[in-house]
């Protein structure tokens, strides 16, 4: 006789509608980083507060998405607008955690993936704005990811995949430490360097070709903007485009889609 309540597929509805939920909390925690941490302001004190009036916010107009659509996106105060990139931010993150339980399932290293990804979008949207990536958020995302993958590798004994994420990590280093050396710092800033062991880390642990093929997605998607924004904004016009977004773009699909990738890789070798 079984003991449990629900099926695997049940349990994984159950952790993703929860993952949706903290998501949400995350990606409102999120908009607080993003917006303070280049401004070197601590992340901590004061509350959030209307950047207009700076009356603090109250908990019931901080609930993520829901109080933005009751206050028409309106501060309660001043009635000056709340950017929209809030709520999107807050969206978007929770979306991230709830693909990431279906697609990388129920283990110990999917809680550091979901931190790290959630590093990620709060680093791509710094990138957007200020074109750098803060050492602080790269680190402290990165170690988090280390800590839960050395944890889970502890308890299945699977060091190999440890093994895998290290070589992928002074791999991937390596790579965009020489594209950055050889252009002189113009191809990509050294925040996209310091970043790449951590994103090499992350795809490594689903093995070598994972952490290739998102090598390939990041600068196949991050040249096909490239172009499309010089056409666009009329061509010979010089427009510096920030790289992050699309590392962290590449690694997320990479490890979304790593079975499938590992699949169809397998498939040349037989
Ligand atoms: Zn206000």
């Amino acid at each position: 006789m079984t003991i449990d309540i629900l099926t695997h597929q049940q349990w994984q509805f159950f952790w993703a509608f929860l993952a949706g939920l903290i998501g949400l909390c995350v990606g409102s925690f999120l908009n607080v980083v993003i917006w303070r941490v280049p401004n070197n302001m601590s992340i901590l004190k004061p509350g959030s507060h209307c950047p207009s009036c700076k009356k603090p916010i109250t908990n019931r107009d901080n609930i993520p998405i829901l109080s933005y659509m009751l206050l028409a996106g309106k501060c309660r105060n001043c009635s000056s607008k709340i950017s929209f990139r809030y709520p999107c931010i807050e969206l978007f993150n929770a979306v991230i955690w709830v693909a990431s339980v279906f697609l990388i399932g129920l283990h110990v290293y999917t809680i550091g993936f979901l931190l790290f990804f959630s590093g990620l979008l709060a680093l791509s949207a710094i990138d957007f704005d200020t074109k750098l990536l803060p050492k602080k958020i790269v680190y402290v995302s990165g170690i988090l990811l280390v800590s839960f993958l050395g944890l889970s590798v502890l308890i299945t004994g699977d060091f190999h995949r440890f093994i895998d994420s290290a070589v992928c990590a002074l791999a991937y280093f390596v790579f965009l430490f020489i594209i950055w050396f050889a252009s002189n710092g113009k191809a990509m800033g050294f925040g996209d360097v310091r970043l790449a062991p951590f994103l090499g880390a992350a795809m490594g642990f689903f093995g070598y070709m994972v952490s290739y093929m998102g090598m390939l997605i990041s600068f196949f998607i991050g040249s096909f903007v490239g172009i499309a924004i010089a056409v666009i904004t009329q061509k010979g016009r010089k427009m510096k485009i920030p790289f992050g977004p699309f590392l962290a773009a590449g690694t997320v699909l990479a490890i979304w889609f790593a079975p499938w990738i590992s699949e169809w890789v397998q498939g040349f070798n037989v």
